[in-house]
């Protein structure tokens, strides 16, 4: 046979053996796995010789059912030698708490609980690469992104349980809804795999991120992990660290429960950088904004996390001329821009939203009021924040590099842990002295602050 010939021979497809035991719930789980494994072209089959590997779908109710469970695990760790284990079995806790499948079967591949076709689709891809399809695998493992190659967003969410009244977004995308926590993390590891070296978590409201699934346990290369902010963060700032990369948290509600959040920020491993927007701070407003944790003491809360973590970047966003608003009320906003020293803030005047509540409210300003109010709000921001960045004068930073025309002999462009991309502002790097220095889009370099200049930093590579 040539070589043509061997080439063009189809490559046989990888098998999969499956074995359900359980409830009916059990077996959709079932379903739903066997579905995207035909879809994504494996073949299955009832028996464990001759395949791949394995995939033993437990119940985890009675004894007798965790001793078939076992049993059969361990009859297919002799027969095959490759297993994935999901179901209910698969959430349980053994004696000290481990996971009892882990501890009775250590060979085992994979462990995942009930309700996790996503993670055990990546053990399998893990341990089986998945056939090659011509149309499908043009596209990346992580998918198609618009961002440059070097930063990507990850949605953790959808949608959003509260009600602002000057937002419609709850009427169009509907109440939170959190994705598994094991597909958030399989997406942030592909990203970093493919190069992204900052990574910006985004949803409507970061904070509650697990809330609609009552912080349910999912699984993650067969570990439990919360559907819950901290044990994701703690996870993506794993994932990132060996990359080298950065974990930015956007859309940060003020909840109690941010404040277990800071040693994690202060530790560096996630960047030290909280977007919160407050719109308001007057608690009036706030009310009949109906903003989420409008009842949270908010300066205080500021002022606690930057005991907690004094290199804390605070980033938000202010409406001004809300229905209503006195001048108290603005001059209280204006108080809490420079008490709180908010680093960097973007101020809208209101308008009017088709269809949101607050256009029922009583006392609407004239646009003209509006306006001059916001113009004082971005004045005394713009003022803090020039106060903020002078004191990084002298300092030395981390850049990731956004432009580096020339390989950076002529300047680049970047930004610190302090500038999330399209918001903030950068930082202008100057020439490299040595003529051998180059400076690449996406690598991170150090640089020393040398000046301030509006919302963005000038420094000189080092
Ligand atoms: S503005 Fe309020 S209602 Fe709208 S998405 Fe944000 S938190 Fe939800």
């Amino acid at each position: 046979m040539s070589v043509t010939e061997d080439a063009a021979r189809p490559v046989p497809s990888p098998t999969v053996g499956f074995v359900s035991l359980g409830c009916p719930k059990a077996l959709t789980d079932s379903e739903l796995i066997l579905t995207r494994l035909a879809a994504e072209g494996y073949r299955t089959s009832k028996t464990f010789e001759g395949a791949d590997l394995v995939i033993v779908n437990t119940c985890g109710f009675i004894d007798a059912a965790v001793q078939e469970s076992l049993d059969t695990i361990g009859e297919a760790l002799s027969a095959n030698g490759r297993v994935i284990v999901t179901g209910c079995l698969g959430a349980k806790a053994g004696e000290g708490g481990g996971n009892l499948v882990r501890q009775v079967h250590p060979k085992v591949l994979a462990v995942t609980g009930p309700h996790a076709t996503q993670e055990v689709m990546d053990a399998v891809h893990a341990h089986v690469p998945k056939p090659h399809d011509p149309f499908v695998d043009l596209v990346p493992p992580h998918g198609v992104k618009l961002t440059p190659r070097h930063y990507a967003y990850l949605k953790i969410s959808e949608g959003c349980n509260h009600r602002c009244t000057f937002c419609i977004i709850p009427s169009m995308r509907g109440n939170l809804v959190s994705r598994p926590v094991g597909d958030v993390l399989a997406e942030a590891r592909a990203l970093f795999d493919a190069g992204v070296r900052e990574l910006l978590v985004v949803s409507q409201d970061t904070s509650a991120y697990g809330v609609d699934v009552k912080y349910r346990t999912g699984f993650f290369d067969g570990r439990p992990v919360r559907t819950r902010m901290h044990e994701l963060c703690e996870q993506l700032a794993m994932l990132a660290e060996p990359h080298g990369a950065w974990v930015r948290l956007h859309y940060v509600y003020p909840y109690p429960h941010v404040d277990e959040l800071l040693p994690l920020l202060a530790s560096g491993r996630v960047l030290p950088y909280l977007d919160v927007p407050f719109q308001h701070s007057h608690p009036a407003v706030l009310k009949r904004m109906k903003r989420p944790a409008s009842g949270e003491h908010n300066l205080e809360r500021i002022e606690a996390w930057r005991r907690a973590c004094p290199q804390l970047v605070v980033r938000s966003t202010f409406i001004a001329g809300f229905p209503g608003e006195t001048d108290e009320e603005h001059e209280h906003l204006l108080q809490f821009l420079r008490e709180a020293e908010i680093d960097r803030a973007g101020c809208f005047a209101y308008s009017p939203v088709a269809g949101a509540a607050a256009n029922e409210l009583p006392g609407a300003l004239p646009d003209a009021l509006r306006e001059e109010r916001r113009a004082r709000v971005m004045a005394v921001a713009e003022a803090v924040s020039a106060q903020r960045l002078a004191r990084r004068v002298g300092s030395t930073l981390q850049v990731l590099v956004d432009q580096a025309p020339a390989l950076g002999r002529r300047g680049a462009a970047g930004r610190s842990y302090a500038d999330a991309p399209e918001i903030d502002g950068t930082v202008k790097l100057l020439p490299p002295t040595k003529a051998s220095t180059r400076i690449q889009v996406g690598e991170f370099v150090r640089a020393r602050v040398v000046a301030a200049d509006g919302h963005d930093l000038i420094a000189e590579p080092i």
